[in-house]
């Protein structure tokens, strides 16, 4: 297989043997969290991170006391800054202890059986797959995730900025790079030092197939409904027991279900998802995600479920109700809006790597939607890695050569 452009294949080998190395640092995060990062596995692979980087050259390279990797590329005197940032941790959602990762060279479109647990990676269920005929794929060895995302991210910014630092000629404006923690369990902008990083704009390289640009996410809220019940003896019940419990059922069957749901809208359409709940007779808790691109439509689907909420329980005056409501995060795009050369210099430099640009929103948050509204505008960029969270995930080698070379000729883009 070809690849993108001969700036690419010089890039794929540094690239694959770095990746290798990452994804066999298990640096999975854990949700409730009491430090940062939330597992000191993490930790590992950021003091390698620093060492490698002040190999490459970049002598200010320095862990922070919350687990967060800073280092600076510097560009010609009066440079902007630009950021680079991937997260090193991977997800709490499949087993991620002693990945082991496999390349198949030159796919043949087939099947791929991996060696353990039985998975198996089927071109007729994974489209994406089948479209990947002759590339180097890599896969774990099926009983773990290989951990592309983000390890993809973190290798492609290390390439891209080695390749930078032994081409000195090669333009490129002053590059901060930040490799961060917790970004799966929604923490890892949380502690991320914006002033520190100085950066004018930067980019999150944490996307999917070659060509993403991302500059939409959702706006997004979570929404925890309490209600309190009266708990009695059901011998002596009569008259007296207001159960908490089917209270809650009430609350979930008054709500949409074929609309405003996960599983039945997509591209734009936003959703309210009740993903946990748990009670007694006496007290029982619901607690729901709310999503949209719009943020006057977020309100909308908050009040609905708040009010539907409050209408049931208003139905049992014995019975109370408490609400409470969590911004999560913003669509970042109205932050990044204001400052149009970030997405247009990414545009430039995917299409000097010969590659179309693909604009589709995020149905998600990434760690680009709190930095945005925090003042650092940060769209997100492809890796070459899919099926996230699982044990079937795999990256293209040519793909994730790709997303490197897209890096120096995001460089070249923003020199001045
Ligand atoms: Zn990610």
């Amino acid at each position: 297989m070809s690849y993108t452009s001969p700036l690419a294949e010089s890039l794929a080998p540094d690239l694959l043997e770095r990746f290798q190395r990452y994804v066999r640092v298990d640096t999975q995060s854990a949700r409730d969290r009491e430090g940062s990062p939330s597992t000191p596995g993490q930790l590992d692979l950021a003091r390698m991170l620093v060492d490698e980087l002040h190999a490459i050259g970049l002598a200010d390279a320095a862990l922070d006391e919350h687990g967060y990797v800073y280092a600076t590329l510097e560009g010609p005197e009066g440079s902007p800054v630009i950021g680079l940032l991937a997260h090193m941790d991977v997800s709490p959602d499949a087993p991620a202890a002693g990945v082991e990762p496999l390349v198949h060279a030159a796919y043949d479109g087939g099947r791929i059986e991996l060696p353990r647990g039985g998975t198996v990676l089927d071109p007729a269920e994974m489209p994406v797959l089948a479209g990947k005929v002759g590339h180097d794929i890599v896969t774990s060895s099926g009983d773990t995730l290989l951990g592309a995302d983000d390890k993809a991210g973190v290798a492609e910014i290390m390439t891209a900025v080695a390749h930078l630092a032994a081409n000195p000629e090669l333009p490129r404006p002053t590059l901060r790079i930040a490799f961060t923690p917790d970004e799966e369990v929604g923490e890892g902008a949380t502690l991320f030092d914006v002033e520190r990083f100085g950066a004018r704009c930067a980019y999150t390289i944490d996307g999917s197939q070659p060509g993403e640009l991302q500059d939409e996410t959702f706006s997004a809220a979570e929404v925890s409904l309490t209600v309190y019940g009266v708990d009695i003896h059901p011998g002596y019940a009569t008259g007296k027991l207001v159960n908490a419990a089917r209270l809650a059922g009430r609350i979930l069957a008054a709500l949409p279900a074929d609309r405003l749901t996960p599983e039945t809208t997509s591209d734009r359409e936003g959703f309210i998802h009740p993903y946990e709940i748990s009670g007694s007779a006496g007290r029982a808790v619901v607690r729901a995600i709310v999503r949209d691109f719009d943020d006057d439509l977020l309100h909308e689907h908050v009040a609905l479920l708040t009010r539907t909420a409050a209408e049931v329980v208003a139905a049992e005056p014995r019975a109370r109700l408490d609400v409470k409501v969590r911004p999560q995060y913003v669509n970042m795009r109205r932050h990044i809006e204001t400052m149009p050369e970030v997405v247009e210099r990414a545009e430039r430099a995917i299409r000097a790597e010969g590659l179309e640009v693909i604009r589709d929103p995020i149905r998600g948050g990434t760690d680009g939607s709190n930095l945005s509204a925090r003042g650092l505008p940060t769209p997100n960029l492809f890796t070459g890695g899919h099926e996230y969270h699982s044990t079937r995930e795999w990256a293209s080698v040519q793909d994730m050569a790709s997303a490197a070379a897209v890096i120096v000729r995001l460089a070249e883009a923003w020199a001045e």
